[in-house]
């Protein structure tokens, strides 16, 4: 298909809190699939925290990328040419794809997505990549029993709100941490959580926390890292569970955080701290995505999205997630 594409570059690696200057928008040809290969044009793209980390030149769980390179993205989109036997034009499929409007891929490293299941956007959040994550965090690492307390930072966000509604699913009480007063409200008015905190409103987090969880912490699902975390940790009860999910409050950090500092009540409680990558689930996806699209039918997991219009407005989309600008799953769509 002859035309002009546009892509995300990255210009170069920022240093603390990315900005505009870091990215660069090019055109270039619509490229062409090869053999087992499909085009994608891109409806909506997903921006992620984890993406800061590879900007970064430095190893970690998902590869840096290079300066020069197309950025890579969560992308749903139309098929409008396929070479491969399971897809073809008009079929809307989801993949690891990249920061632009049209991109190839390898047809097997693609999932189709069923349009009548839910909104097709829901593939990149409630139903794809965070919401599993939630999904096995939650059940997997958390372990919400019935009657226990259930702290989440980073509550209103794709993951977490997704984390507040499994655990009150389990009987859990589920008090959750965010940034502004609108999300508190979304939490508890609409999703059932039990109690909010502003964490940028609160004064003293640690007696926030106190205040919000009277009978202590048993799951922890940790998003953010930083003092809230902090306060969260000083809360725990005896056999606590912590999920260390993300800690996007020190993804800009320049220099490498102090600590652990808080494991010396670990020893008191005999807690359990445990990080979680989703991909370490990747066997069973199929049944994550079937159980979360079943609670959204039935309105058990109520989910939300913060659509940016615009193809050319990623990076400011991407930025807005260290700013709090998202409710729920922050998502680009394509005009
Ligand atoms: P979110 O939708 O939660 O968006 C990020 C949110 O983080 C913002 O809306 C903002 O909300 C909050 N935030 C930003 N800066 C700070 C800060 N300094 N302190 C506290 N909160 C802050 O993102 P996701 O749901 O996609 O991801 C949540 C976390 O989970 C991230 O840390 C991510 O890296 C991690 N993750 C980990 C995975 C894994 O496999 N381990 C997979 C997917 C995500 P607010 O207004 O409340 O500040």
């Amino acid at each position: 298909m002859a035309g002009t594409n546009r892509q995300w570059i990255l210009e170069s690696r920022p240093t603390g809190e990315p900005t505009m200057d870091n990215f660069d928008l090019r055109e270039s040809e619509i490229p062409e699939p090869d053999h087992g290969e499909v085009l994608v044009e891109s409806r909506y793209l997903s921006v992620d925290p984890y993406m800061r980390g590879r900007m970064r030149d430095a190893e970690s769980y998902a590869e840096p990328w290079d300066v020069g390179d197309v950025m890579q993205a969560g992308v749903v989109g139309d098929v409008v040419e396929s070479n491969h036997p399971e897809f073809e034009e008009g079929d809307v499929a989801t993949g690891n794809l990249r920061w632009a409007e049209y991109a190839v891929a390898d047809g097997d490293d693609l999932q189709p997505v069923d349009p009548d299941l839910a909104p097709v956007s829901t593939a990149l959040g409630v139903l794809g990549m965070p919401g599993r994550t939630a999904y096995f965090g939650t059940l997997e690492v958390a372990e919400p029993e019935p009657g226990d307390t259930v702290l989440v930072s980073g509550a209103a966000g794709a993951v977490g709100s997704v984390v507040g509604q499994i655990s009150k699913l389990a009987g859990a009480r589920v008090v959750g941490i965010a940034g502004a007063d609108e999300k508190i409200d979304w939490l508890t008015e609409e999703l059932g959580f039990d109690a909010g905190i502003n964490y940028k409103e609160a004064d003293n987090l640690y007696a926030a926390v106190g205040e919000a969880c009277p009978d202590g912490v048993d799951a922890y699902f940790d998003n953010v890292g930083g003092e809230i975390t902090d306060a969260a940790f000083a809360h725990l009860n005896v056999r606590a569970r912590v999920a260390v999910c993300g800690q996007i409050s020190l993804y800009n950090a320049t220099e490498r955080p102090m600590g652990p500092r808080k494991l010396a009540g670990l020893i008191e409680t005999r807690a359990r701290v445990e990080g979680l990558l989703v991909r370490d689930w990747a066997g069973r996806f199929g049944e994550a995505t079937e159980q979360l699209a079943e609670w959204v039918q039935t309105g058990d997991v109520q989910y939300r999205e913060t659509v940016t219009e615009g193809f050319e407005n990623m990076p400011e989309a991407f930025l807005g997630l260290f700013d709090g600008v998202n409710i729920g799953k922050q998502l680009v769509e394509v005009e």
